[in-house]
């Protein structure tokens, strides 16, 4: 079954929804029974699906936990507040003081503050490793290395990554393999059948897709589910199920949103391509992005997240470009229906194990589901106010 034909069906199991389509918001903390005999089977199996405490979830959870299990490939979801969560309670499930974590160079910010600031004083040393790696990870791999954790493709600057040849050689040595899945969403790639422990999603990007939910997933195999469902349950970890609700409604929509993603922006990579200004793609689909043969054999799809350096530009100039267009808007965060821009100074400052050059300027553009033909007219009056500056 194709994928876009999956997320129809996914995680509407009467038992949930009770016969409405889409499993409806059920709100709750206390269960209260009416025996000991009930009481002690839901105790029981409180992490089985029966209703426990709202803190374990309920139908709400239950159903979109089921629904991205399925989609990403494992056996079971742990749900969190957002994706920044996710990656800190996956981390933190599998690492205690004393332990090693090979963490991607290309790491979304975030989590590398979060192993240089949090996990460092907890005693967890990491080693940042180059995104194009592949087999000479197996040099970095220390007696006490725990987990290796992969992003791919990388934030902003967008290497894509031999995820089997890295697994496999992780698992050689017991490691735990969690990868940051949340650029191919849960539909457009295949995290467990690479080799991949945890799959980790910030739902809050294309899963949700409405730019007005925050959440994060993170999806084990049978290995590894018990201890990652019971270490982010005893961190506190839930999610409110309103939030719950508008992701589950969110994914219904995933197939053809990351369709027509996909579309707009390659026809705008390719308008990016021709001008004199642009001195090269960094999407997966364009063979100017590192791994984009890793690409071509790993991912079913693209979406609407790339970025492309400038052959030159300043401070100056690229604000000239971002400033005052009319339908790319300035934040952070991307995946909702709306395009956004970001002009990124500073990149050598978030990289350790590679170079990157930042003489010359990178824009990342998150192309949204407008007429991508608008959005090329806003980039060309966006290049007209960047020569201006330039000169
Ligand atoms: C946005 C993002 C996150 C964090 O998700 P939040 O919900 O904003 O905490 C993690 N990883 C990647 C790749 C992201 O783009």
């Amino acid at each position: 079954m194709k994928k876009e034909t999956q997320i129809i069906s996914v995680g509407r199991d009467k038992k949930w929804t009770k016969g409405v389509i889409n499993p409806p918001v059920f709100r709750a903390s206390t269960m209260v029974f009416d025996t000991m005999k009930e009481m002690r089977f839901a105790t029981k199996n409180r992490a089985k699906g029966e209703m426990f405490y709202g803190r374990r979830g309920g139908p709400t959870h239950f159903a979109f936990q089921a629904a991205i299990a399925e989609l990403e490939g494992g056996v079971g979801t742990a749900l969190y507040p957002s994706g920044s969560a996710a990656i800190s309670g996956a981390l933190l499930s599998f690492l205690k003081s004393g332990d090693h974590l090979l963490m991607v160079d290309t790491a979304y910010e975030p989590t590398r503050d979060l192993c240089d600031k949090l996990m460092a004083g907890f005693g967890i040393e990491t080693t940042y490793y180059d995104p194009m790696i592949g087999a000479g990870i197996s040099a970095l791999i220390k007696p006490n290395t725990k987990v290796l954790f992969l992003e791919s493709p990388g934030s902003i600057t967008m290497e894509i990554q031999d995820v089997p040849t890295l697994a496999s050689i992780a698992h050689q040595h017991e490691l735990v393999v969690m990868l940051d899945n949340t650029w191919a969403s849960p539909i457009n790639s295949r995290p467990f059948d690479m080799g991949v422990d945890i799959s980790i999603q910030a739902a809050t990007k294309y899963i949700v897709g409405h730019s007005d939910v925050m959440m994060g997933t993170a999806t084990a195999n049978e290995a590894h589910w018990d201890q990652l469902r019971e270490n982010s349950y005893l961190m506190g970890q839930c999610t409110s199920p309103d939030d719950v609700y508008l992701a589950s409604r969110g994914l219904r929509t995933l197939g053809v949103r990351m369709q027509q993603h996909e579309r707009n922006a390659l026809k705008v990579a390719n308008w990016l391509k021709s001008r004199p200004e642009v001195d090269h793609i960094r999407h997966p689909a364009f063979d100017t992005c590192p791994g984009h043969a890793f690409f071509e054999r790993d991912f079913t799809a693209a979406n609407g997240l790339f970025s492309f350096v400038l052959k030159e530009g300043d401070l100056a100039s690229v604000t000239a470009l971002v400033e005052n267009m009319q339908h790319f808007k300035m934040g952070f965060s991307w995946g909702g229906f709306e395009s956004l821009i970001l002009g990124v100074f500073g990149i050598d400052r978030i990289r350790t194990a590679t170079q990157w050059d930042s003489c010359k300027p990178l824009i990342r553009l998150h192309v949204g589901l407008e007429n991508p033909d608008d959005l090329i007219a806003d980039l060309e009056a966006g290049f007209a106010r960047f020569n201006q500056a330039l000169k």
